[in-house]
């Protein structure tokens, strides 16, 4: 009998640092979990990252438990993929390091997001401008082939490339070089129009938020600056709650002609959104209210996940010591 092939790794983060919003999900939730079927799918909640923007203890324990059950609430099983927390698996800041002696300051430097993330106020700490070499660290330590991530991401997969090639040039060839699973979905603007939707610039439309927050949010949208009167025409392009509509409905080429002559007003428009995106989310916000009621469920689905992923997390640092000089000599050093 022949072995089964080993399926292909895939691996993705997110961070614990507020609540999962539009952006995540149409930009890589929904990957998540189509992906999970086909591989060896790991999914881990980046707490250590988070400690770039959320400096308070209980808050922080509290949104990565907020986000397991989001997780769980979109679609993601636990018999089918492994749900982490990364520092329940220290190795993955261990790695990072060890990838920081490989990792010119410049390539670090020069990621847009560092400079979106300073603007949107985030503290210029260390953390800040070596959070994509933990990235790295964390999809290399599962020798991860594929990551679906956002749009937003492609630099940092890029880095996460040049970095796993510099340290394989260096010790040899250890790790396999990461290629990013897009969904369809454009970098999803934020409320503001302007900026991308993210947890740290405040512009986000909440997936599990209460009906009335989503109306309320949505009806504050930024839309087409230049639509001054009811009466004036809209323009579909530069209108966010018209480029969301192409998520929520197959008619969004007819809402955006409504808008473009003038026939549908923005509050119109945004009260149709409001409607469909609480209704696409009604089925997710039941199951993630169902899943809350069980307090331990949450730490059960990451010990799981942790005790299926710690064999694969050693064998990789295990050839990691071997190749480096870190600790003792092992078996295969
Ligand atoms: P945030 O920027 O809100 O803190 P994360 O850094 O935790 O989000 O990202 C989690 C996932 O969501 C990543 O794969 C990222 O690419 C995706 N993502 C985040 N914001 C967006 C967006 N505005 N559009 C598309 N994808 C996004």
């Amino acid at each position: 009998m022949t072995e089964p092939a080993a399926r292909e790794r895939v691996l993705s983060g997110i961070q614990p640092s507020g609540a999962s919003h539009l952006g995540n999900y149409l930009g890589a939730q929904v990957n998540y979990v189509a992906l999970q079927d086909q591989f060896d799918a790991i999914y881990a909640i980046v707490d250590f990252h988070a400690l770039t923007t959320v400096h308070d203890g209980a808050l922080l324990r509290k949104l990565t438990h907020e986000m397991v059950l989001d997780l769980l609430a979109v679609g993601l099983d636990p018999k089918k993929c492994a749900l982490i927390r990364q520092s329940d698996l220290p190795e993955h800041a261990e790695l990072s390091w060890i990838f920081n002696t490989v990792v010119p300051v410049a390539w670090a430097e020069r990621t847009p997001t560092y400079k979106e993330k300073r603007e949107d106020g985030v503290e210029n700490s260390m953390g800040l401008l070596d959070y994509p070499v933990l990235q790295a660290a964390d999809i290399a330590i599962y020798k991860a082939s594929r990551v679906p991530v956002g749009k937003d991401q492609a630099a940092h997969l890029e880095l996460s490339r040049e970095i796993v090639r510099a340290f394989n040039r260096r010790y040899g060839p250890i790790f396999p070089e990461p290629q990013p699973v897009f969904s369809d979905a454009p970098v999803v603007l934020g409320t503001d129009g302007q900026k991308k939707m993210s947890k740290s610039a405040n512009n986000t439309i909440p997936i599990f938020a209460e009906p009335d927050e989503v109306r309320r949010i949505v009806q504050k949208m930024v839309t087409d600056p230049l639509r001054i009167k009811r009466t004036d025409p809209g323009r579909p392009e530069v209108c966010n709650v018209c480029q969301l509509h192409r998520f929520f409905g197959s008619d969004y080429l007819q809402i955006q002609d409504g808008e473009r002559t003038a026939r549908t007003g923005c509050v119109e428009t945004k009260q149709l959104l409001a409607e469909r995106i609480i209704e696409f989310f009604r089925p997710m916000r039941e199951e993630r209210a169902r899943l809350a009621a069980d307090p331990g469920h949450v730490e059960e689905v990451l010990a799981a996940g942790a005790a299926k992923v710690r064999p694969i997390l050693e064998a990789t640092m295990a050839e990691v010591h071997a190749a480096t000089g870190i600790g003792p000599r092992g078996a295969i050093g």
